[in-house]
C-alpha cells in the first residue's frame, strides 16, 4: 500500500509522508499519528488519490488548516488528504468575483480583497481556516457567514469526478452545507462575490473584528475555536458560564477562564481529556438548564461510542 501510494504521489508531484503526528497539524495541538499524509497540489492529483482510496478500500479524511478538528490520541488509520498552501491560488474572474482554490486561507483572501477595495470578507478574516473548511461548515462570525459571499463551488465526489454547485445547491445554513450531508466529497474551489467599498472603512472593520477577537477569545492557548454549537434560543458560553464551569479542568483540558465557549489545551491535553471535559459540561448544562449542547469540532479517528456528547 505504502509503496503504491508513494508512486502515485510521485507521478503527480505531491508530497507524501507516513506516520504524521496530527498534534502538529491541528490548532488544538492534539492527536496521534496518521498512517499516510498527501499534500494535495492539483485537482488531478486529488482525483487520482480519491480513486486509489476507493479501489483499495482505504479510509481518507480531508483536512484544511485543522482549526475545527479534534483528533484521536490513537491517530488515524488511513490517508489524510491535506488541502493547504500547495492548493491555495486566488484569482479574479471579474472586478468583484474571486475564484479561490480550497486551500486558500480566509485571512489571505480577505487581504487580497482589501487590497482591491472589496468588502465582504472583513468579519471572516479572523477565522483561522481555509475557504474549503469554511464552506464545509458555513463558517461565520459577527453576523457574517460564508453563505453571504459564496456564489458557487466545484468539488470532487468519492469517485474523483468533478461537479459544480450553485449558491442554492450549496444549501448553507448554521454550521451546515451540502458537504456536511456528503462527507466524502471534497471542495476544490469556491467562488465568492464581494462589493466595492471605501478602503479605509474596510481596514477599520477588519481591525475592529480582530480587536474583538483578541479581547474576548483565549487566542494564546491552542483550541478548535467554539467547542459547542449555538443551541437554539441561547448561547453555549452563557449557559456554561451560568453553570459555574468557567475554568473547570480535566488534566490539561480546560474550559477557558476568558471565554466559556472555548475548551483550551493548557499544555499537553489529550483528546480523551477534552472529550471527558465536554461530556461533563454537556451533562451539567443539560441538568441545570435543559439545553443540549452539541460538539462543533469534527472528530477525527474517534470510534463511535468514544464521544458521547457529539
Ligand atoms: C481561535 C479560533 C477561532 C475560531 N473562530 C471561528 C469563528 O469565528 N467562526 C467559525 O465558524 N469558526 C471558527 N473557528 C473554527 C474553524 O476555524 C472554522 O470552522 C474553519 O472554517 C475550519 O477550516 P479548516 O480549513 O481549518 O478546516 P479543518 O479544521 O481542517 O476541517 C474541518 C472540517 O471541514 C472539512 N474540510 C476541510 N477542507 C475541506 C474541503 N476542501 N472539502 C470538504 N471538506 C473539507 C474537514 O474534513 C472537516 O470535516 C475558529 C477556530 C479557532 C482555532
Amino acid at each position: 500500500m505504502k509503496t503504491r501510494l508513494k508512486q502515485l504521489c510521485d507521478s503527480y508531484q505531491m508530497k507524501f509522508m507516513t506516520d504524521v503526528p496530527l498534534d502538529g497539524h491541528t490548532t488544538f495541538h492534539i492527536g496521534g499519528n496518521a498512517d499516510y499524509w498527501i499534500e494535495i497540489n492539483s485537482v488531478q492529483g486529488l482525483g487520482a488519490a480519491l480513486r486509489f482510496c476507493q479501489e483499495q478500500n482505504l479510509p481518507y479524511f480531508v483536512m484544511g488548516r485543522g482549526s475545527n478538528i479534534l483528533a484521536s490520541d490513537n491517530g488515524y488509520r488511513g490517508v489524510i488528504l491535506h488541502i493547504g498552501t500547495a492548493f491555495s491560488a486566488v484569482a479574479f474572474s471579474d472586478q468583484t468575483t474571486l475564484v479561490c482554490q480550497s486551500g486558500a486561507l480566509l485571512s489571505n483572501i480577505a487581504k487580497t480583497a482589501a487590497e482591491q477595495e472589496l468588502s465582504g470578507m472583513e468579519a471572516l478574516s479572523g477565522i483561522p481556516g481555509t475557504v474549503g473548511g469554511a464552506l464545509f461548515m458555513n463558517a461565520g462570525a459577527y453576523q457574517q457567514e460564508m453563505k453571504d459571499i459564496a456564489v458557487s463551488c466545484t468539488y470532487l465526489d468519492t469517485d474523483g469526478a468533478e461537479h459544480t454547485l450553485s449558491r442554492e445547491e450549496l444549501d448553507l445554513s448554521y454550521r451546515h452545507s451540502f458537504f456536511t450531508e456528503h462527507p466524502g466529497c471534497i471542495v476544490t474551489s469556491v467562488t465568492i462575490k464581494l462589493q466595492k467599498d471605501n478602503p479605509e472603512a474596510i481596514s477599520a472593520r477588519m481591525q475592529d473584528y480582530a480587536e474583538r477577537r483578541r479581547s474576548k477569545q483565549p487566542l494564546n492557548f491552542p483550541s478548535a475555536g467554539s467547542t459547542f454549537k449555538r443551541p437554539e434560543g441561547s448561547f453555549a458560553s452563557k449557559l456554561i458560564d451560568e453553570c459555574g464551569l468557567k475554568g473547570y479542568q480535566i488534566g490539561d483540558a480546560q474550559v477557558s477562564e476568558k471565554h466559556a465557549g472555548f475548551v483550551i489545551n493548557r499544555s499537553h491535553a489529550t483528546c480523551e481529556q477534552v472529550l471527558r471535559l465536554c461530556r461533563e459540561v454537556h451533562d451539567k448544562v443539560l441538568a441545570e438548564t435543559g439545553y443540549v449542547l452539541e460538539l462543533e469540532p469534527v472528530l477525527l479517528g474517534i470510534q463511535a461510542g468514544e464521544s458521547s456528547c457529539s
